[in-house]
C-alpha cells in the first residue's frame, strides 16, 4: 500500500472536522442574551450559521436588544424575565414569529426549551433557577454565571451529575484549568493557580481606594464586561467568587486553590502537578476565545479574536495579591472553608454592596466591610448553616439581603479601614 503523505492526513483530518453540509446544527440557548456574555455568544453563533441554530433568548428588561437580537437570529422564543416589559416585547415582536414570554415562568420555560447547549449568562443569584433547569435537560450547559456554584456548589453539581449534564465553564481562568486537567488523575494535581489581573486600583494605596470612583471602578485595564463582575474585578471579590467556583468544579480542596494577580490577563489559569509540571492556558483577554472553547469542545472552532504574539507582550509578571488592601479575597476564602451557607451570604451581601457602591451610596472600601459585617450578623442570628437543599439556600440569601440593607440603610456600617 503506498504511504499516506503527511499533507494527505492533514487533508482528511480537516475533512472529518468540516460539518457536512447536511449536518444537524446545534441548537442554542442563550440566557442572559443581552449581556456582555449572551452578545459574545451570539457573536459566535452568528458566524457559524451553518453550526448553530437559536432556540431561545432571554433578558431581564432590555426588551430593544433583546428583539433586535430574537430578529437577527431567528429565535423561537424570547423571553422577559420583568413582566412589565411583556407588552412591549410582544410589540416589537408582532408578526414575526417569535413567541414571547415573561417572568421566572418564562425563564424556566427557556431554560428548558429543547436544546443542545445552554449558555448561563445571567448575572448574579437570578440565573440560578434557570441554569438549574437547563441542567435538568441532561445536555451541555455553558457556565458563566458562577453564582450557580457560589450560592449552591454542592447541590449544582449533584443535579449536574444526576442529569449526565455537560458542565464546561466559561469563566476565562475555569476554562483554563478545564483545558489543562483533561483527563488528569486528581492524585496527581498539587494546586490550581488562577490569575487575577488586579483591576484598576492594582497599584493604589488604601488612603487612593477610600475615594474610588464607580466611574473608576468600571475601567478595567483589560477585559470589557458587565457593571456587577467588572466592580467585582476591581475589588478582588470576582476572584474570591472564583475560588469558590474552581472548589466545586475541580477535585481540589480549599488549600490547593492559590490566586496570582498577573496584571497582562494572558495566563488564565495554571495547574500545577506532582512532577513539578505547570500547565497552563493563555490568550488574549477576549470572552470569545473561551466561550468558542464551551461551543466547540471536544473539538475547536474559529473565532476571530485578536491572536497572541508573545514577542509583541515580552514580558509577563506575577506577584502575590494583598488582601489588607483587597479585603474581599480573603472573606472569600474564609467563607469557602466554612462552607454551608456562608458563600450565599457573602455574594447576597456583595451583590447589596455592589449596587449601592454604583449608585454613590456605599465607599469602595465599604463594600467589603458590608459583606464582612453581614457574614458576622447571619453568624449572631443564625442565618450561617448547612446547604442541604435550595430551600436552605434561598432563605439564606434572603436572610442576608435584608441584613445588608439593613445595614446600609441604618448607617451602621463602620467607617472601613
Ligand atoms: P451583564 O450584566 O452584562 O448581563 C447580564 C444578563 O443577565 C443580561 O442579559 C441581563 O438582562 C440579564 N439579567 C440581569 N438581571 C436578571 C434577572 N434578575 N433575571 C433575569 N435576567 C437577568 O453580565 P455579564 O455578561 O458580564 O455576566 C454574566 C455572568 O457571567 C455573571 O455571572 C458573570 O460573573 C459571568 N462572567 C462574565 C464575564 C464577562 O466577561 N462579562 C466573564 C466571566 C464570567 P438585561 O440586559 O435586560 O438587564
Amino acid at each position: 500500500m503506498a504511504p499516506v503523505r503527511p499533507d494527505q492526513m492533514l487533508e482528511t483530518a480537516a475533512a472529518t472536522l468540516r460539518p457536512a453540509p447536511t449536518a444537524v446544527r446545534k441548537r442554542v440557548t442563550v440566557l442572559g442574551a443581552t449581556g456582555s456574555v449572551g452578545t459574545s455568544t451570539l457573536d459566535l453563533v452568528g458566524r457559524h450559521p451553518q453550526l448553530f441554530e437559536v432556540v431561545a433568548l432571554t433578558a431581564h428588561s432590555n426588551v430593544e436588544a433583546l428583539a433586535q437580537l430574537a430578529l437577527q437570529h431567528r429565535a423561537a422564543l424570547a423571553v422577559v424575565a420583568d413582566e412589565s416589559r411583556y407588552g412591549a416585547l410582544k410589540e416589537k415582536l408582532a408578526g414575526s414569529g417569535v413567541e414571547v414570554a415573561a417572568g421566572a415562568t418564562g425563564l424556566l420555560a427557556a431554560a428548558l426549551r429543547p436544546a443542545d447547549y445552554v449558555m448561563a449568562g445571567i448575572i448574579g443569584a437570578a440565573g440560578l433557577r434557570p441554569t438549574l433547569a437547563a441542567v435538568s435537560q441532561g445536555r451541555r450547559v455553558a457556565l458563566a454565571n458562577k453564582e450557580c456554584l457560589v450560592l449552591a456548589g454542592e447541590i449544582f453539581m449533584k443535579a449536574v451529575r444526576q442529569a449526565g449534564t455537560e458542565l464546561v465553564p466559561v469563566d476565562s481562568e475555569h476554562s483554563a484549568v478545564f483545558q489543562s486537567i483533561a483527563g488528569a488523575d486528581p492524585a496527581s494535581i498539587e494546586r490550581i493557580v488562577l490569575t487575577a489581573s488586579g483591576g484598576p486600583f492594582r497599584t493604589w494605596s488604601l488612603e487612593e481606594l477610600a475615594h474610588a470612583t464607580p466611574e473608576q471602578a468600571l475601567c478595567h485595564p483589560n477585559w470589557t464586561m458587565g457593571r456587577k463582575i467588572t466592580v467585582d474585578s476591581s475589588t478582588l471579590m470576582n476572584k474570591g467568587l472564583e475560588l469558590i467556583e474552581a472548589y466545586h468544579l475541580f477535585p481540589v480542596e480549599p488549600a490547593q486553590l492559590e490566586v496570582v494577580v498577573h496584571p497582562q490577563s494572558i495566563v488564565h489559569a495554571l495547574v500545577a502537578y506532582r512532577d513539578g509540571s505547570m500547565l497552563a492556558q493563555l490568550a488574549n483577554p477576549d470572552m470569545r476565545t473561551p466561550i468558542a472553547l464551551s461551543l466547540s469542545w471536544p473539538n475547536r472552532m474559529d473565532a476571530p479574536t485578536k491572536r497572541l504574539d508573545l514577542v509583541e507582550i515580552g514580558k509577563l509578571s506575577f506577584e502575590r495579591p494583598d488582601e489588607v488592601r483587597f479585603r474581599a479575597l480573603g472573606l472569600a476564602r474564609q467563607a469557602m472553608r466554612q462552607g454551608g451557607t456562608a458563600p450565599a451570604v457573602l455574594n447576597a451581601a456583595n451583590e447589596i454592596a455592589v449596587e449601592a457602591f454604583l449608585a454613590g451610596r456605599l465607599g469602595f472600601l465599604q463594600i467589603a466591610q458590608l459583606v464582612a459585617e453581614t457574614l458576622e450578623a447571619a453568624e449572631g442570628r443564625g442565618v450561617l448553616g448547612s446547604a442541604q437543599d435550595l430551600g436552605a439556600v434561598l432563605a439564606a440569601d434572603a436572610a442576608a439581603r435584608k441584613l445588608a440593607l439593613n445595614l446600609l440603610g441604618t448607617g451602621t456600617l463602620s467607617a472601613a479601614q
